[in-house]
Order: C-alpha cells, then sequence, then structure tokens
C-alpha cells in the first residue's frame, strides 16, 4: 500500500484533448464568422497543425493561424482577438475531470497524500486546477517552473519525493503519457498506474512497465485496494 500517490494532470485528472478539441472548434467558428476567407474545417486543422509544430501549450496559436492569410493588420488582429475570446468562453464550459475524479479524490485525501507532478506551465496548472475545482485537494503542484525539467527527467520526481520526505517505493504515480509518466516513475523507482482512458492514439505503451492500468479513473480504489 502506498502513503502517497502522485498524479499527472491533463488527460489523467481533466479531460484536456476534450477541452483542447472543443475550444478549437469554437475559435475556428469565430475566425470564419469575423471574416478569415477559410473554411471552418481548414481553419480547425491549422490550429491543431500549430499545436504539433510548437507545442499543444504554445500561446500563440491563433497569431500563427492568422498570420498565413496576409490580412490588413487590424482586420488579422481583430480575427485574432475574436478566437482568444471564443477559446477562453469555451474553456470554462468544457473544462471538466473526468466523470468520479472528484469524489474519488476526496476519499483518497483521508488516506493517502496526493500531489501533482504535469509538465503544464505553473499559472497552466493552477487555472485548470482551480476551473475544475481541484485546487484543494493536493499538497504541492510540481511543473517545468519549479522542476527546471520535464517529465521523464528525474528532477520534477525527486522535487515531489523531497517534499513528501518519502521513498520511492511508497508512493504510486498515475499518468496517462507511458513514456513521460510511466517510464519516468519507474526509473526512479516509484509504483506506476497508467490511464488508459486518456491515452492519446499516437502514444504507444513502448517500454513502459506499468504495475497497473485502469480503464476509469473510479477504478484506482480498487488497484490500490
Ligand atoms: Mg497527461
Amino acid at each position: 500500500m502506498p502513503k502517497a500517490i502522485l498524479f499527472d494532470l491533463d488527460n489523467t485528472l481533466i479531460d484536456f484533448m476534450r477541452f483542447k478539441k472543443e475550444t478549437a472548434k469554437a475559435a475556428a467558428r469565430e475566425m470564419k464568422r469575423k471574416g478569415l476567407p477559410d473554411t471552418e474545417a481548414n481553419i480547425y486543422r491549422a490550429i491543431f497543425k500549430a499545436y504539433d509544430r510548437y507545442g499543444i501549450e504554445y500561446q500563440k496559436t491563433f497569431y500563427r493561424v492568422v498570420k498565413k492569410y496576409r490580412l490588413e493588420v487590424g482586420q488579422a488582429e481583430r480575427i485574432q482577438q475574436a478566437a482568444i475570446i471564443a477559446y477562453l468562453k469555451r474553456k470554462f464550459e468544457v473544462l471538466r475531470p473526468y466523470p468520479s475524479v472528484k469524489p474519488a479524490l476526496k476519499r483518497l485525501k483521508k488516506r493517502f497524500r496526493l500531489g501533482i507532478v504535469t509538465d503544464a506551465p505553473r499559472n497552466k496548472a493552477w487555472q485548470r486546477l482551480v476551473l475544475t475545482g481541484l485546487d484543494d485537494m493536493f499538497e504541492f503542484v510540481v511543473t517545468p517552473d519549479d522542476a527546471g525539467k520535464k517529465k521523464p527527467h528525474k528532477a520534477p520526481f525527486r522535487m515531489a519525493l523531497e517534499k513528501l520526505g518519502l521513498e520511492p517505493k511508497e508512493v504510486l504515480f498515475v499518468g496517462d503519457n507511458p513514456g513521460r509518466d510511466m517510464e519516468g516513475a519507474k526509473r526512479m523507482g516509484m509504483g506506476a498506474c497508467l490511464a488508459e482512458y486518456g491515452m492519446g492514439k499516437r502514444w504507444k505503451i513502448g517500454k513502459a512497465r506499468p504495475d497497473y492500468r485502469i480503464r476509469k479513473f473510479g477504478d484506482l480504489e480498487k488497484v490500490i485496494a
């Protein structure tokens, strides 16, 4: 039985891909409505192309998308800002934890020490936790801004262990990414539980050897027992 459980955030506790898809849809619709000369489907694809190229946390996505159309500078700015607003409005509607995450965490919190180790920027991680109502569930949140490195580097895992004051074998790590989360945790000597429900189609299990796999978040308590 572990003494502490560490969680990845995106696609483990919150349905991050649904949020990115829904907000991209809303932004594409609004850009088209404000006069970007292309189809909604093409604009949507261009948004995800920018995410693929610059990273899903990239902060200038809509600027990149609009720029390609060589519009007059004021018109380009208008469309870009309209896209940002449509994105944010939709974000507040769709950013949710997976089903049963909140009640399960409340129960787990009584039995285990809980923390987060995420690759999201510190401000975005906390924003998502506040928005989903999960911000008071954890003792700490380790981000690359805190540890200086992203998973699967040992630095963020080590920082979490220092905060807990525990040995790796006393800790279970739960995450959706076989490479960053599972291999990273195993290399540290922690237990590892793969959140299969959050795994993107493109992730292959590869060399990761998780100790447990869960199909839904609600199964985590069974696995621990
Ligand atoms: Mg994740």
